[in-house]
């Protein structure tokens, strides 16, 4: 049985992954090259460098064909060895499974279970390197935006919290919901690996993941001792491409190159200000929603509510799937839901990528009439609130 047709585009609103624009599409639409050839040399050449320009780094970038999770992978096996202790302060689905990866691989993993609605204090992350005297934790492990719970964290705070405590532990960082949304600047913050992905900033499909190591992650994966094969960056700096021990995904890095020409054309701190602006849309949608003790903000801290995703808390006895099935089933709208324990909890309006004010407007319309349908508590007036602030910022 053929299901009835949907009229109109679908509208994406999952944070992640997110829209892909047309010329993106259009420049991954190339036949097969030779990756060895000096015509494909010079555009993955172009794609690196843009990637290292957007993330203000100067150092090594090791790009793997997978998603996110390869990159967490691969970035464990290059820079520890068992036994190593981490540090990982637990505070949404994302940073438990990096966690969970990284217990599973032999690390000790200190997982500080932290409010999943704030994240850590950065304080305490001082406190427990304070009390490391023999340095035994080997990194401190930070997921920048939780794409789970909507909170985002103040990675120079976290830069000062181990700077406080004089400690030489690396300061790793997951920036896949993060990168091209949020600002990030990883020299300027002292970052020593970041771990990304193509699917949600960069607008490109999944498939496509990286780290960027600083200097002193290189020197710590000279002594690293996991068993790794093919996401070594030993082998991997062997290579022409300094990336993959095997085929280059050739596709991609048109599309990369292609991500990076629109994303500095708009300039990376517009695209910053522009997420900035839709997110605050969002917002104050949700905070007219949270009227009549309705829905509410997953992440409790207003400074800490994320410029790239809104997990929405449903009130006592209502499901978030029951609104997201309306959503997409009648209005052909795909919010994202709650992942794990949070599931039927939260739903997730994602505004990350390529996205513009009626297309986040377009959301929180389907968003307000799915709750009405759903008949899930709420005060209605979110999109005029979104519609007033769009119209003074
Ligand atoms: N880390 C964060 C913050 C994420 O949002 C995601 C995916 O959404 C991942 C890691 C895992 O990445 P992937 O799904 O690309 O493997």
């Amino acid at each position: 049985t053929s299901k009835p047709r949907k009229p109109g585009r679908l509208f994406f609103a999952n944070p992640g992954p997110t829209n892909i624009p047309d010329s993106i599409l259009r420049a991954m639409d190339v036949p097969t090259v030779d990756f060895m050839s000096e015509d494909f040399i010079d555009i993955y050449d172009q794609g690196v460098a843009g990637l290292k320009r957007l993330l203000f780094t100067t150092g090594e970038v090791f790009i793997y064909t997978s998603s996110g999770h390869g990159a967490w992978e691969a970035t464990i096996q290059n820079l520890f060895s068992p036994g190593d202790t981490i540090l990982m302060p637990e505070c949404g689905y994302f940073s438990r499974t990096w966690g969970a990866m990284a217990k599973r691989f032999g690390l000790n993993t200190e997982m500080p279970e932290t409010d999943w609605r704030r994240g850590p204090d950065p304080a305490t992350i001082t406190e427990r390197l304070l009390a490391d005297k023999s340095h035994q934790i080997k990194a401190v492990c930070i997921v920048h935006n939780e794409t789970s719970t909507g909170v985002a964290l103040d990675l120079p705070a976290i830069r000062a919290a181990i700077d406080a405590a004089k400690h030489p532990a690396l300061f790793l960082v997951d920036t896949i919901s993060s990168f091209a949304s949020l600002e990030f600047r990883m020299e300027d913050w002292g970052i020593d690996a970041v771990v990304g992905g193509s699917q949600k900033g960069l607008m490109l499909p999944a498939g496509l993941a990286f780290t960027a190591v600083s200097e002193k992650a290189l020197e710590a994966h000279k002594s690293a001792t996991l068993t790794r094969f093919y996401f070594d960056w030993t082998k991997m700096m062997a290579r022409r491409h300094r990336s993959f021990v095997g085929t280059v995904p050739v596709p991609p890095f048109y599309g990369l190159v292609e991500s990076v020409r629109l994303l500095e054309s708009e300039g990376i701190e517009n695209v910053w200000r522009r997420h900035h602006r839709l997110a605050e849309a969002t917002r104050r949608a949700v905070s007219i929603w949270s009227g009549n003790q309705g829905v509410a903000f997953f992440c409790s801290d207003p400074k800490r509510r994320s410029d790239s995703v809104t997990a929405v808390k449903m009130p006592e006895g209502h499901d978030a799937e029951a609104v997201r099935k309306i959503a997409y089933d009648r209005f052909n709208v795909s919010l994202g839901g709650g992942l794990d324990p949070l599931g039927g909890q939260v739903f997730r309006i994602g505004h990350m990528g390529d996205l513009n004010e009626p297309m986040i407007l377009g959301t929180l319309s389907i968003v307000e009439l799915s709750l009405r349908l759903a008949g899930v508590p709420h005060a209605n007036g979110g999109v005029n609130a979104a519609i007033d602030y769009l119209a003074a910022a």
